[in-house]
């Protein structure tokens, strides 16, 4: 039987929605169960893959292509189970594929509205491909009382409704903030919370109190009345740090134990939780530090790379270091000598981006890395970047750019307009679609025999990563470029288009067209990451 949890957010956004979902999933799986995770997100764009990082944060790409929200990285962090495009939809996803419908007549006849079209088609989403799981955690974005999550509030409380509390359950997230003045803590904008949930018709199971400090017995008991809800029901969903703590800490307030108890399920024996305490233990107990500098464009937002700064810190996991980050705008490098703020790192990231703004400084980022010996990671617009640093400073191309600037002599990177995914050709023209036309999710990369990669990956002579840009080294350059020092270990199978870059003589010099970062897992760190941060230990003289 498959069951299914749906996990509403009140009061606030912001709350952790994502990780308390994904950990749940984790508890669950911790107790022998398969578990799915699904996000449902109340925006009119069809996916955030248009939307400016530091408006949403980062947009996840799963394995078969989908531009998702950055929460399917957490669910992926925290259960390990590939997401794919089946596990993240829109309000706009939703209308233009019933408007689409509509279009091709497949409602004749029929007055197409909200309830039922738009909410069948939202409670189909949620249903398909989910038979081979045990639960199925279903995460709805936005914060109950937005206009905008109506619809979907509405599909879930008619699924609760035709699947019954055997097979369904509300979980609710709510703030329960502390007003120094009073030195008190206040229920009732959970109580209003709950109110908003119940004019919709649902009413949760189980309460997720986000709280700066210990919840009071009497104050649960207090939610608990109010909201009808079980006061062991009541869950304290405390701050911790790391946030791999928080499944341990969800399981000692009681969430896996109430969410059996709820479908009526063995709830006796305790979840194996022994994965995630190695990994707060590593967190927590490890010595010195390595500092490794962000150069990018968009720092302003932490979430815009949230699967990256979590990856580093899986690269510390690995090597029992704490990562400290560097958030560097690039803009600021292009003042002369600015570059040398960088002294002293021990590593150079330049991630992944998209315009003009702000590459110069990218490309002093990495000429410093380059010549300074200090390790570097190019990911994706990053290695972009190196071949363009070491096409205009090492092959004597000194206008040597990317077509993504505007038209330029020497593009040694170029728009890909022909590509092939398996036995399909992908074709794109300049000036086409925005929405969902890169290259995207994951392609195989072949990689040269006696590489640094191929040491990196432990030897593998072809590997999968997901990808996510319009953009291309141009192979064509390729020999010019080798003659001048860079070496292209990796490369699509047929060769055409360039993958790995790295720098033979230099300690660690590596750029990437993939984003390695949305593979890495806190207990099974990416290679790419873990060896960097070897290397940056290395760079800090840590052994
Ligand atoms: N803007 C570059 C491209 O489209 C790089 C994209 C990225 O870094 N994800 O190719």
């Amino acid at each position: 039987m498959t069951r299914f949890v749906f996990i509403t957010g009140g009061v606030v956004s912001s709350l952790g929605k994502g990780i308390a979902s994904a950990a749940l999933g984790a508890l669950l799986q911790a107790r022998g169960f398969k578990v799915r995770l699904r996000k449902l997100d109340p925006y009119l764009n069809v996916d955030p893959g248009t939307m400016s990082p530091t408006q949403h944060g980062e947009v996840f790409v799963t394995d078969d292509g989908a531009e998702t929200d950055l929460d399917l990285g957490h669910y992926e962090r925290f259960t390990g189970v590939p997401a794919t495009k089946r596990d993240n939809t829109t309000t706009g996803r939703i209308y233009a594929d019933v408007i689409a419908k509509e279009r091709a007549g497949g409602f004749l006849g029929a007055t197409v509205q909200v309830i039922p079209h738009i909410t069948d088609a939202i409670k189909e989403v949620v249903r398909r491909d989910t038979e081979a799981y045990d639960f199925v955690l279903v995460e709805i974005g936005g914060t109950v009382g937005d206009i905008e999550s109506l619809p979907f509030l509405e599909a879930i409380r008619q699924l609760g409704n035709e699947l019954g509390p055997e097979e369904s359950m509300f979980v609710h997230l709510t703030l329960v903030p502390y007003i120094p003045s009073a030195k008190e803590l206040k229920t009732k904008p959970t109580q209003h919370s709950v109110k908003e949930l119940l004019n919709v018709g649902i009413q949760p199971q189980m309460l997720l109190c986000r709280c700066d400090r210990e919840i009071p017995e009497n104050e649960r008991r207090k939610i608990a009345l109010f909201c009808n809800v079980r006061p062991e029901a009541v869950i304290p969903a405390l701050d911790v740090s790391p946030i791999y703590a928080v499944p341990i800490a969800y399981h000692e307030q009681g969430m896996d134990r109430e969410v059996l108890r709820h479908f009526r399920l063995p709830f006796d024996g305790a979840p194996d939780l022994s994965r995630w305490r190695r990994i707060v233990d590593a967190m927590t107990t490890a010595e010195g530090e390595v500092h490794i500098a962000v150069v990018g464009k968009y720092t302003n937002l932490l979430d815009s790379y949230k699967s990256l700064a979590e990856a580093l810190t899986h690269g510390g996991i690995a090597n029992r270091v704490n990562v400290k980050l560097e958030w560097v705008d690039s803009e600021i490098f292009e003042k002369p000598d600015a570059v040398l703020r960088l002294e002293g790192v021990h590593g150079i990231l330049v991630p992944g981006g998209f315009g003009e703004r702000g590459t110069q400084g990218k490309i002093e980022a990495v000429r410093f890395a380059r010549e300074r010996k200090v390790p570097f990671l190019g990911i994706c617009f990053g290695m972009q970047m190196a071949v363009i640093e070491a096409a205009r400073n090492l092959a004597g191309m000194p206008d040597a750019s990317s077509s993504e600037f505007g038209p330029c002599d020497t593009a040694v990177v170029g728009l890909i307009k022909e590509w092939s995914r398996g036995n399909i050709v992908e074709r794109r023209e300049e000036g086409g679609d925005l929405g969902g036309t890169m290259r995207l999710g994951s392609y195989p990369a072949v990689l040269s025999e006696g590489s640094l990669v191929r040491s990196i990956y432990h030897g593998a002579a072809a590997i999968e990563e997901r990808h996510r840009h319009r953009y291309e080294v141009n192979v064509n350059y390729r020999e010019r470029l080798e003659a001048s020092g860079l070496r292209f270990s990796g490369m699509s199978p047929d060769g055409e288009l360039p993958e790995i870059v790295e720098l033979p003589g230099h300690p660690w010099f590596v750029g990437v067209q993939y984003h390695p970062e949305l593979k890495s897992k806190p207990f099974e760190p990416h290679p790419l990451f873990a060896d960097f941060i070897a290397a940056a230990v290395r760079q800090a003289r840590l052994v």
